[in-house]
């Protein structure tokens, strides 16, 4: 929703995907699996045509492999035949179900863009604004023209900045609403402090800012403190980095002011939290009052940087990290006004590159891309403007691609299945047993007023005042910035909505939001072979409705039991219930560290718990609402569970995965089935067959 050139989250987002795109676009899969997803890296091959529908709808019956005993390897029985036709292309790390989507999310994108782009849509019109920003973007010849030229402006107001006044005015007015710490667990920003306007923790009634660390080029803290020689080869590559900018935009001694600017941010490193520090939403929660900061975080002119940043009539903003606004402030007062120069300079530079000549979008990718992330070969430039189209004008991208590819009839029929599944689940805590009548009540009436959001926003946001003028790339990108803060300032001025989005409709993920008590499933999810509102009940309640049901679970596990009906920060469970619910999680705690993707590795029960527990629930709840609804075919219920987990991965990604990620394997998530006595029949699964459990060993928490 930015125009920030690159965005780095972690994967403890309650989210499907994540986005983390460092220069490139790289996307690492959340509660779907975690190995880097197949839009990683480049252009050297082309996937399966990605438009493409499906011929048939439902099961796949060519997938299946039926020399596969379903009871001992139910992922290789409902994928085994297209595992073994499938090749992973070669730029890819891994392929599957999510490739296919994104693939086709991303080339219809780009078909309304390219409209857009070649007609002559009335001026003014958001049609008109995606398809001048696209085609700007794409035209590097003008690009290559204009030089540095279009940040000369904003380069002679750094180096015309007097004094440490004037340096807070300009850092308030350059801050951007750039983080999101809840719903997308998105931390990072490169300017001093990130903004975020939501809810307040602690008073439903009221919007508040919410004020993080920023400041740093590398992704985190741990770049610039970890020890070895992985990076240290980072640090001197970064400092490279920093020195070829310099160059490049014509700026003397630029090694020597590189190593400044280093150090200024190593210094900011020092004072930042950690990424566990900041998950922890209860070290997050302090509401400081704006004549605060000046006692709390001495040493920069706080009034001077809220007028700034217009936040001036703010009489309260949460402090995410109140440790690191501390050190970050007495920075301002201790480091030199030259270094501080630097520092702007080169961060203005480096965050525009990617609409700058080419030299300086190649030393971009060299870094950012090659060193950082691995990524051997930079995407094509329509794929980065479709992004950055994607990014600056999301939701009148949005509104466009909803009118074209998601149809009436589809949100209707998600919103009766989403209607259902809740039932089902309310019937299950009903039917709870260990659950104090408490905590059962805290939870249903969280449950009666969780806000599922469909496809896309009840209300678009009003593009009007935006100016996307063709051929300025980096005053477009400028200017969204700014006009996308100033609309999440507006929002200070009014009540919480809980149907605001956090998802645009082209974006192929899916969110869960705490503090709204709501879910946000975008267009681009809602699709075949996931979703097909043409395949049968069965088969759409075991695709798309078990991840309802996944991300409904969220609401109410130990993470969302932070959160009330109304998303204040208040725990709702007993501290038995706590307890309990953590003990009856040990059998799926060994159930999962029993399985060994390779002879060396087991997969970890303990770190993949909360969503093996949501796939169990998920897949449950889903199963109820689909027996309720009449249904009574059982057999493509679960296999259009296990093909939703269709995907092939390299063997590095997979070992990287289970030893990182909070998600077991896609294939042991397909095995969830095992639980659920359901699946036992329909397969004629047996004692004695690999997954078999006895019924006193099937995991039922909720
Ligand atoms: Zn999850």
């Amino acid at each position: 929703m930015t125009s920030s050139s690159r965005r780095m989250s972690h994967p403890l987002a309650r989210t499907l995907y994540l986005s983390f795109i460092v220069g490139g676009a790289l996307l690492l899969p959340a509660c779907r699996g975690g190995q880097p997803a197949s839009q990683s890296g480049s252009n050297t091959s082309d996937p399966p045509p990605a438009t493409q529908q499906p011929t048939s709808h439902g099961i796949d019956e060519s997938a299946i492999d039926a020399s596969v005993a379903p009871g001992d390897d139910f992922f290789r029985y409902a994928n085994g035949a297209w595992l073994k036709r499938t090749q992973i292309p070669p730029d890819r790390g891994s392929y599957g179900v999510w490739s296919v989507l994104f693939d086709r999310a991303q080339q219809r994108t780009r078909d309304l863009l390219e409209k857009a782009a070649a007609g002559s849509p009335p001026a003014g019109s958001d049609e008109r604004k995606i398809g001048d920003y696209y085609a700007t973007y794409l035209d590097e010849e003008a690009i290559e023209k204009k030089g540095l030229d279009p940040l000369r402006e904003a380069l002679s107001g750094i180096e015309a900045l007097p004094d440490k006044r004037a340096l807070a005015t300009w850092i308030g007015q350059h801050l951007r609403a750039d983080v999101d710490p809840l719903n997308m667990t998105n931390f990072y920003t490169d300017r001093l402090f990130g903004v975020w306007v939501a809810q307040n923790l602690n008073d439903p009634s009221h919007n508040v800012p919410y004020l993080l660390q920023g400041g740093l080029g590398l992704p985190d803290r741990d770049y610039y403190v970890q020890r070895g020689a992985r990076m240290d080869g980072i640090r001197s590559a970064y400092r490279g980095h920093i020195a070829s900018m310099l160059k490049l935009a014509g700026i003397d001694k630029a090694e020597e002011r590189a190593a400044a600017i280093f150090d200024l941010e190593r210094r900011i490193a020092n004072a930042h939290a950690t990424r566990t520090e900041s998950v922890d939403v209860h070290k997050a929660n302090n509401p400081w009052s704006r004549d605060e900061f000046g006692r709390r975080a001495p040493g920069l002119d706080w009034n001077a940087l809220f007028a700034g940043a217009r936040l001036d009539r703010s009489p309260t903003i949460i402090v995410w990290h109140p440790v690191a606004f501390r050190g970050i402030s007495a920075l301002v007062q201790s480091v030199p006004m030259e270094t501080w120069r630097d520092y702007l300079t080169f961060h203005e530079i480096d965050r525009y590159s990617g609409l700058l000549p080419k030299a300086f979008v190649d030393e971009s990718f060299a870094f950012y891309g090659k060193v950082l992330s691995g990524t051997p070969q930079q995407q094509e430039r329509w794929k980065r403007a479709v992004n950055a189209t994607s990014d600056a004008l999301g939701e009148a991208v949005g509104k466009l691609y909803v009118q074209r590819y998601f149809p009436p009839d589809a949100k209707t029929q998600l919103q009766e299945m989403v209607t259902a599944i809740v039932a089902a689940f309310d019937r299950r805590l009903d039917a709870l047993t260990w659950m104090s009548p408490k905590t059962k009540g805290s939870a249903k009436a969280k449950l009666a007023s969780l806000k599922v959001g469909i496809g896309y926003p009840d209300t678009w946001r009003d593009y009007s005042t935006l100016a996307i003028v063709r051929g300025d790339a980096v005053g477009n990108a400028m200017r969204a910035g700014v006009f996308d803060y100033q609309q999440r300032l507006q929002e200070l001025e009014r009540a919480p909505d809980r149907g605001q989005w956090w998802l645009d409709p082209q974006t192929v993920n899916a969110v869960n939001l705490p503090i709204q008590n709501a879910l946000n499933f975008p267009a681009a999810i809602l699709e075949p072979p996931f979703y097909d509102p043409q395949a049968s009940t069965a088969a759409r309640y075991g695709a798309i409705g078990a991840t309802i049901g996944h991300e409904i679970s969220h609401s109410f596990d130990d993470q969302g039991s932070q959160f009330d009906a109304t998303g204040r920060l208040a725990n709702w469970w007993t501290l038995e219930d706590l307890a309990h619910f953590k003990a009856a999680s040990g059998k799926l705690v060994a159930q999962y560290g029993a399985y060994s993707p390779f002879p060396d590795l087991h997969e970890n029960g303990q770190l993949t718990l909360s969503e093996n527990i949501a796939d169990v629930a998920g897949l449950s709840a889903a199963h109820d609402a689909y027996r309720a609804s009449g249904g009574t075919d059982d057999r493509t219920f679960f296999l259009s569970f296990g093909q939703s987990w269709q995907t092939k991965t390299r063997e590095e990604g997979a070992r990287q995965q289970v030893l990182t990620d909070g998600h077991a394997l896609d294939e042991y998530r397909a095995d969830t089935v095992r639980n659920l006595d359901a699946w036992y029949a329909p397969f004629d699964v047996k004692p004695g067959q690999r997954l078999y459990l006895s019924p006193g060993d099937r995991v039922r928490v909720w």
